[in-house]
């Protein structure tokens, strides 16, 4: 598994004391579990653009696309200040090279989904991001994001990892210089990967691989990342998982023995009927992989897309 995977993460949520009120968010799934596999940079914008600690509450105020930071009672507008340190930090930030952000939710500086922004009446809207988070999507468009309150979702959850780990990834392959052979390498690699996200996305990048030298190098791998972090989006859904395992039976079933495949398949029923994870065919399969030395399945990311340990095909 790869190593020194740096994730951008709310400061609050590694449970150092940024709040308003001078306390913490520390989220032990964050400090407990996921520290054991990247390596955390904490970002608290509103104490990094100067504001102290205790400080007013805030929050959005106006147009849900370009919303004020204002402090709720002395109506102190804060959002040139915010935006001059944004636009600074999502720079800086390049720096770090990144493989993720986990932001905090519910923020005016850090939320990434329906954080509330009011209107002139009082009335609040859920439909705003925080100014901080938007800075980040904006300027790292390709970047797997979540918030910390998502994350407790099993299948959101395996997803964030999934894309961070395939992010990483597609991050140490640009860094190695590559060349038209190395992206089929990689493409053939994440095949399966693709196909549990989406046969569709899966279809278009292989008609982009197979256009190969006709297009300029910096435009093919611009086009393939976009399409492979936009399929990894979608959700790799229970039809869909079925799919890629009866696909994988495909590759080995020569090799099986009547008894053997009778179970394998029986086993992928029951994941098709949700009565049991996605772990149990894929272990049984891990077994088959290695036993026949199926090589074009041993280098599937999709058998291995994050550390086992983690258990997020346990719950999904
Ligand atoms: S939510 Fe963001 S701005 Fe607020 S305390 Fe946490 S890190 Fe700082």
């Amino acid at each position: 598994m790869e190593e020194n995977i740096k994730v951008g993460v709310s400061s609050c949520l590694l449970g150092n004391r940024v709040r308003y009120d001078g306390g913490h968010k520390r989220d032990r799934y964050i400090t407990d579990v996921l520290a054991n596999y990247f390596l955390f940079i904490p970002v608290c914008p509103e104490v990094e653009c100067g504001l102290p600690v205790p400080r007013e509450t805030m929050h959005l105020e106006g147009d849900p696309e370009n919303p004020r930071l204002v402090t709720t009672r002395n109506k102190v507008d804060h959002t040139a200040r915010m935006q001059e340190f944004c636009t600074k930090k999502a720079q800086e930030l390049e720096n770090e090279k990144l493989s993720a952000f986990i932001f905090k939710k519910d923020s005016p500086s850090s939320g990434l989904h329906r954080v509330k922004v009011f209107g002139n009446s009082g009335q609040a809207q859920k439909k705003g991001r925080g100014l901080f988070a938007a800075a980040v999507v904006d300027k790292y468009p390709l970047l797997p994001v979540e918030e910390e309150g998502r994350l407790h979702d099993a299948s959101l959850r395996e997803n964030f990892i999934e894309r961070v780990y395939c992010y990483h990834r597609w991050q140490s392959f640009l860094e190695n210089e590559p060349d038209y052979k190395k992206l089929i390498q990689f493409h053939t690699r994440h095949k399966l990967q693709l196909m549990a996200h989406s046969p569709k996305h899966l279809s278009k990048i292989g008609k982009l691989v197979a256009a190969g030298k006709t297009l300029p190098r910096k435009q093919m791998l611009e086009q393939y990342q976009d399409l492979l972090m936009e399929a990894l989006t979608l959700k790799a859904t229970v039809k869909k998982n079925v799919n890629v395992l009866h696909h994988i039976m495909g590759h080995f079933k020569t090799y099986l023995s009547g008894d053997e495949k009778a179970e394998l398949l029986e086993i992928i029923d029951s994941y098709a009927r949700s009565y049991v994870p996605l772990v149990v065919p894929l272990t049984l399969i891990g077994h088959y992989v290695r036993k026949y030395q199926v090589s074009y399945l041993q280098d599937q990311a999709y058998l291995e897309p994050h550390p086992a340990e983690l258990m997020l095909r346990n719950h999904v």
